[in-house]
C-alpha cells in the first residue's frame, strides 16, 4: 500500500502515497489500511481505542467542530447543532428530503440559490458535502497518526444504488477533506474483497451480500469472474434495521407491563433509556438464551424498579416479521438478477444486526444453506475491503478490475417526448455506448440533446440529468445528417455525453453532473412505476410514434406538392389536401387508430401519382434532366 521511492540526490528513502480505505457510513464510519506485518486489512483505532467513528458532527456555536464519540453526547444536549445521518442528504435537493424533514433534529433548508440541500446551525449554513468532509478529515487524521505519515489518497465506499450525483458528492467531500479519492467502490464489492473473493483470477462465483445495519438494509447480488466484480442487482429498505428490533422489544415490554406503561406515560424522557435497555437485551440474546434486568428509574418523587425479561425464543417471534421483510427483498433481488437461490455460491454478512441468530438462520435457509461468510467483524468488513481495493490500486496485487452496474437506464429524448435508452439499466460500468440519430426538418442546424435517467417511455416521468445543444450542423435535407450520440459512464458512475455530426465533424460534449440526486425510495418508485405503467407506456409510445410519423408524412407531402404543382391535377392536389387535413385532425385529437387510418389513406392516395412522377423522373434522368428542369 505504501509506495517507497528513493531520493537519488539525498540517497534517502521516502515513504509516500498511502492509500487508505474508508467506509463513510450513515451511522458509523471507519478507516482501514493493510497491516504491513500480516498483509491483512485492519481498521485503525482512534485515541478512544475504538475503530468506529459515529457519523455525528457537533457544530459548537463557538466555532469548534467535534466528530464521532466526542459529538455523540450533544445529540441529546444540543440536538439542533448536532448532525447525524448526513449520508442520507448527500447529493440531494431540498425537494428530495422535504417530506422527511421531521426525521432530522437539525434544520434542513433550501436557500433558493442552489438546488442542493443545506443544513443550518446557528447563523451558518453547511452542505452535506462539507459535513461529510469533517468526518473524512477525522478519519484521515487518525490514519496519519497511526501511520506517522501524511495520508492524501483514499478509496471510499458507497451503497451500490448511489446515483452519479451522490457519488460525485462523496468524491467532493473527499477533496474538501484533502483526500484524492482514487476510487468510489460499492459497499458489497468491498465486503466481497474483504473475504478475498475475486482475488483469484480463476474464480467464478455468484454471491449475495446481505447488509443489515442499525437503520438500513441492502441486499446485492454480485457475479465475480476473472477478477471482475459485476453487481447483478440490488434491493433493500433505507429505513429498516436493528433499530426496528429494539422498537419491537420496547413495544413488547410496554404491552406486557402496565406499570412500565404508566411510568413512561408520566416520564416520557425514560423512553430513550428503555430503548438502550432493549438494545442491550438484543445484543445479549445473540449469545445467550435469556435476558433479565432491573429497569431502575429515578424520577422526581419516586424510584421505580421493574424487572424486565426476554427469552431468545420470544425475541425471535417479535422480530420474525422484520426479518421476513429482508427475505422478501432478497427474493426481489434474485428475481431482478434472473437467478434462482441455488445459483448463489456464497453469502456475505455485513452490518451489526447480522449477529442476530434468527437473521443468520433465515438467510441461510433462503439461500439453500450456502456458505455464510461471517467470520470478519460485520461492522468493519466494508472498510477492510476498501483497504484491499486501495492495495490493488497501489499496484500491490495482480490486476483486478472492479465492475459495477448502473441502477437506472440512461438515454435521450427523441421526437414526441419518447425516452430512447442508450445504456440500459443494470449495465456494467464502466460502459460506453453510442447510437445514430438524424434530423426531422430540412436545413436543421441546431439540435437539443436532453439526457434522462429512468425506465418510463415518456421522458416526463423520468429524471432529467442535463441537456445541451449541438449547433452549427451544416444545412442538409431532413434525414441526411448522421448524428452520433455517445454515452460514456465511468467506473465511478459519472456520465459523459457527446454528440457528433459525422458528415461535417461538428461536435459537442458535456459531463453530466446533475444538480441533485434521487432518494432511494424514488429510485425504487421509478422502477416500480415502469412495471405498473408498462401498458400505459406502450400505448403512449405507439401514439407518439404514430403522431411523429404522421407529422413527417404531412411535411414530406406538402413539400412534394409544392415542388410538383405543375405535374399534378387540381383534383389530385385538392384530394391530397383533404387527406392531409384529416390526418392533421386525427393527430390533434390524439386517437392512434384514427391517425393510422388517415395516414394509410393519405399514403395510398399519394402513392399512385408519386409513382407516376417517379417513373417520369427516371425517364427524364435517363435523358439527362431532373424533374424540376434544373
Ligand atoms: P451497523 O449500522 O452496521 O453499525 O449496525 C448497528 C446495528 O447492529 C445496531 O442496531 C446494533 O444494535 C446492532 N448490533 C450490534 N451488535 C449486535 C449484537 N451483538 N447482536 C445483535 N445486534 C447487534
Amino acid at each position: 500500500m505504501a509506495i517507497i521511492s528513493i531520493n537519488i540526490k539525498e540517497g534517502t528513502l521516502k515513504r509516500e502515497d498511502y492509500i487508505v480505505g474508508i467506509d463513510l457510513g450513515t451511522t458509523n464510519s471507519l478507516v482501514a489500511i493493510i497491516d504491513k506485518e500480516t498483509g491483512k486489512p485492519m481498521a485503525i483505532e482512534g485515541k478512544d481505542k475504538e475503530v468506529i467513528v459515529p457519523s455525528i458532527i457537533y457544530l459548537n456555536p463557538n466555532g469548534e467542530i467535534l466528530v464521532g464519540n466526542e459529538a455523540k453526547p450533544f445529540l441529546i444536549a444540543d440536538p439542533s447543532n448536532t448532525i447525524f445521518s448526513v449520508k442520507r442528504l448527500m447529493g440531494k435537493s431540498y425537494n428530495d428530503v422535504a417530506k422527511k424533514e421531521s426525521l432530522f433534529s437539525y434544520r434542513v433548508i433550501d436557500d433558493n440559490t442552489e438546488s442542493l440541500v443545506k443544513i443550518q446551525s446557528g447563523n451558518k449554513f453547511y452542505t452535506p458535502i462539507e459535513l461529510s468532509s469533517y468526518i473524512l478529515k477525522e478519519l484521515k487524521h487518525r490514519a496519519e497518526k497511526a501511520l506517522t505519515a501524511k495520508v492524501n489518497k483514499a478509496v471510499i465506499t458507497v451503497p451500490a444504488y448511489f446515483n452519479d450525483a451522490q457519488r460525485q458528492a462523496t468524491r467532493d467531500a473527499g477533496k474538501l477533506a484533502g483526500l484524492d479519492v482514487l476510487r468510489i467502490v460499492n459497499e458489497p464489492t468491498a465486503a466481497s474483497l474483504a473475504y478475498g473473493l475475486g482475488l483469484n483470477q480463476e474464480e467464478q462465483k455468484t454471491i449475495a451480500v446481505y447488509d443489515l445495519g442499525g437503520g438500513t438494509f441492502d441486499i446485492s447480488i454480485l457475479n465475480i469472474h476473472s477478477g471482475i466484480f459485476e453487481v447483478l442487482s440490488t434491493h433493500g429498505d433505507t429505513h429498516l434495521g436493528g433499530d426496528d428490533f429494539d422498537k419491537a422489544i420496547v413495544n413488547y415490554w410496554l404491552d406486557n407491563n402496565p406499570k412500565l406503561k404508566d411510568l413512561l406515560k408520566a416520564y416520557p424522557s425514560q423512553l430513550q433509556n428503555l430503548r438502550l435497555m432493549a438494545e442491550d437485551a438484543k445484543k445479549q440474546l445473540s449469545t445467550s438464551l435469556h435476558f433479565e434486568t432491573n429497569f431502575i428509574s429515578r424520577n422526581a418523587d419516586q424510584i421505580s424498579n421493574l424487572e424486565l425479561t426476554l427469552s431468545r425464543k420470544l425475541f425471535e417471534q417479535l422480530v420474525q416479521p422484520i426479518v421476513a421483510l429482508t427475505i422478501q427483498s432478497c427474493q426481489q433481488a434474485m428475481k431482478d438478477a434472473g437467478l434462482q437461490n441455488k445459483d448463489i455460491n456464497e453469502v456475505i454478512m455485513v452490518g451489526g444486526s447480522t449477529r442476530v441468530n434468527l437473521v443468520k438462520e433465515e438467510v441461510k435457509k433462503f439461500f439453500n444453506k450456502k456458505i455464510l461468510n461471517n467470520s470478519l467483524n460485520p461492522d468493519e468488513v466494508v472498510a477492510l475491503g476498501a483497504a484491499v481495493e486501495a492495495d490493488i490500486l497501489a499496484g500491490n496485487r495482480k490486476d483486478i478490475l472492479l465492475l459495477d452496474v448502473t441502477p437506472l437506464s440512461l438515454g435521450i429524448e427523441t421526437l414526441g417526448g419518447l425516452m430512447d435508452v442508450i445504456i440500459p439499466r443494470n449495465s456494467k460500468v464502466p460502459q460506453r455506448a453510442a447510437r445514430e440519430y438524424t434530423t426531422s426538418k430540412d436545413g436543421q442546424s441546431n439540435l437539443r440533446i436532453s439526457i434522462y435517467q429512468g425506465e418510463r417511455d415518456n421522458v416526463e416521468f423520468n429524471r432529467k440529468l442535463g441537456e445541451f445543444d449541438l449547433t452549427g450542423v451544416p444545412g442538409m435535407p431532413a434525414g441526411m445528417p448522421k448524428i452520433q450520440i455517445s454515452f460514456m459512464l465511468d467506473a465511478d458512475g459519472i456520465l459523459k455525453v457527446s454528440a457528433k455530426e459525422l458528415r461535417s465533424g461538428v461536435e459537442q460534449h458535456i459531463d453530466v453532473k446533475p444538480q441533485y440526486g434521487l432518494t432511494d425510495e424514488e429510485l425504487e418508485t421509478m422502477l416500480l412505476d415502469s412495471l405498473q405503467n408498462a401498458k400505459e407506456d406502450m400505448n403512449f409510445r405507439s401514439l407518439q410514434e404514430a403522431k411523429t410519423e404522421a407529422e413527417q408524412l404531412m411535411y414530406a407531402t406538402s413539400r412534394f406538392i409544392e415542388k410538383n404543382q405543375n405535374e399534378l391535377s387540381d383534383v389530385e392536389i385538392d384530394t391530397t389536401n383533404h387527406f392531409v387535413e384529416q390526418l392533421k385532425k386525427a393527430t390533434t385529437d390524439g386517437n392512434k387508430d384514427q391517425i393510422l387510418k388517415a395516414h394509410e389513406e393519405l399514403n395510398d392516395f399519394t402513392k399512385t401519382f408519386a409513382e407516376r412522377l417517379m417513373d417520369k423522373a427516371i425517364v427524364m434522368a435517363l435523358k439527362g434532366k431532373t424533374i424540376d428542369g434544373n
